[in-house]
């Protein structure tokens, strides 16, 4: 069977609450698991312009790239099509807040002490990057 590759990419967003860092985490709105803002690299535009993208379409959340933090890779079906997707995440610095234009894609969004993000993740491949 041929397998589809999609490429994506996505945001570990860390942010300084009263001298705690604290990272965003985002339930998607489909599969309801808990990952890093991340979604499809649109064409001509870099992993990390992607990134920075979807975080903020997602969330509001304005942030700069720190460094790239790694990849992960997974299968799945969609539509009878076997998928390989790879998502590149960056580490990524809080700037502000503003409006998410596809909240719509997050049914929810929280900020967690770096000690309760793995518990919160849904996939291992997440927890280990
Ligand atoms: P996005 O638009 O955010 O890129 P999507 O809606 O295209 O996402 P995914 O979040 O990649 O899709 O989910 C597609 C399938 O893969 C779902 O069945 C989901 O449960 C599963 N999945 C999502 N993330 C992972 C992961 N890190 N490891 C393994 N399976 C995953």
């Amino acid at each position: 069977m041929a397998i589809k590759r999609i490429f994506s990419a996505g945001g570990i967003v860390l942010r300084k609450v009263d001298d705690e860092v604290k990272v965003l985490l985002t339930q998607h709105s489909g599969h309801k698991g808990w990952e890093f803002p991340k979604g499809h690299i649109e064409i001509g535009e870099s992993s990390e312009q992607a990134a920075l993208r979807e975080v903020e379409e997602e969330s509001g959340v304005k942030a700069e790239v720190l460094e790239k933090a790694g990849d992960i890779e997974y299968f799945y079906f969609d539509s009878g099509e076997r998928v390989l997707k790879k998502v590149t995440y960056y580490l990524m610095k809080y700037l502000s807040e503003g409006e998410a234009t596809t909240a719509y894609e997050v049914s929810d969004m929280v900020w967690l002490p770096l000690g309760e993000v793995d518990d919160k993740l849904t996939y291992k491949g997440t927890k280990e990057v």
